[in-house]
């Protein structure tokens, strides 16, 4: 997998990719992350980026033959232009950091992790000239529902988020299956609470770290939360570990852990659940 950025900060760049997971896929080849200084593909004398926006209005925006220049010159050929748009390679996605675009989640980047180029733009100041995000980018990707000033955190939060789901890259290959945001095909049943319009058969008291409740077990394809984990001391300041964990009962494990992280959704993000 290539990455390429192209931002008017690229120094912005040298903290994240030198540590953890991404430092490792980099020096065992699975990625590869080049930086690119949007300035080097201005023509002007003032080697300019950014011009007023038509109409009025506050800020600067970022202008568009830069941005079209550094992609053409990272794919190595023309995009074309009104009359005759040329295609990319369905392979390579070119990503617009935008607060105005699609949300960007957990399925997102397993359907990045497919592909074999990813080059993503940051945007600054009031943003871009809308004819990126038309005629240049392939997708215009927000990271949340909130305006941050540059697009360059959210590149490097796809660019994680993507590069930790390509094999080899985590130490574990279990630990991207089995977590936050994925469906684990080993264990399909999850528990619904008692009380719910499709409170059905099983019950079962499990002990749980939130409020006490009784669970049903039952078959869905809801994205849960992942799990709370715990390690040692098993009891810190009075707050205990759930004595199911110490057991070492596996099954009980298993089934205290699906309560929990259905608890857990239920709690924080209680609308994964009616999707
Ligand atoms: N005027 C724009 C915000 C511009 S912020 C608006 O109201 O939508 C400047 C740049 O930061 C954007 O061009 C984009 O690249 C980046 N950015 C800000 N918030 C973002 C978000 N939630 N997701 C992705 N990129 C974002």
């Amino acid at each position: 997998m290539r990455f390429d950025l192209i931002t008017i900060f690229p120094e912005f760049f040298a903290g994240p990719l030198e540590h953890g997971i991404l430092r490792r896929a980099r020096e065992a080849g699975l990625v590869e992350v080049h930086v690119r200084n949007l300035r080097e593909f201005t023509k002007d004398r003032h080697r300019s980026v950014d011009d007023r926006p038509f109409g009025g209005g506050e800020g600067m925006i970022l202008k568009p033959e830069p941005l079209f220049e550094a992609v053409e010159t990272l794919l190595e050929h023309s995009l074309g232009d009104a009359e005759q748009p040329a295609s990319t390679d369905p392979k390579t996605a070119i990503l617009l950091m935008s607060a105005a675009g699609n949300l960007f989640n957990q399925q997102a980047a397993r359907r990045y992790a497919e592909l074999e180029r990813i080059v993503l733009i940051c945007g600054r100041y009031e943003g871009v000239d809308e004819r990126v995000a038309d005629h240049l980018a392939t997708e215009e990707i927000s990271v949340g529902d909130y305006v941050l000033s540059g697009g360059e955190l959210p590149a490097m939060l796809i660019i994680d988020a993507v590069t930790r789901l390509i094999p080899g890259a985590l130490g574990n290959e279990a630990s991207s299956q089995n977590e936050s945001f994925s469906l684990n095909p080993e264990v399909p049943e999850v528990v619904s609470p008692v009380g719910t319009r499709h409170a059905a058969s099983v019950q079962t008291d499990i002990e749980l770290p939130g409020p006490a409740a009784k669970y049903d077990c039952r078959f869905t394809n809801h994205l849960l939360l992942d799990f709370p984990h715990y390690t040692r001391p098993a009891d810190f300041r009075g707050w205990k570990v759930p004595d199911v964990l110490i057991g070492g009962n596996h099954a009980e494990v298993a089934n205290w852990r699906r309560a929990a992280a259905l608890e857990k959704t239920q709690r924080n993000r209680p609308d994964l659940l009616l999707r």
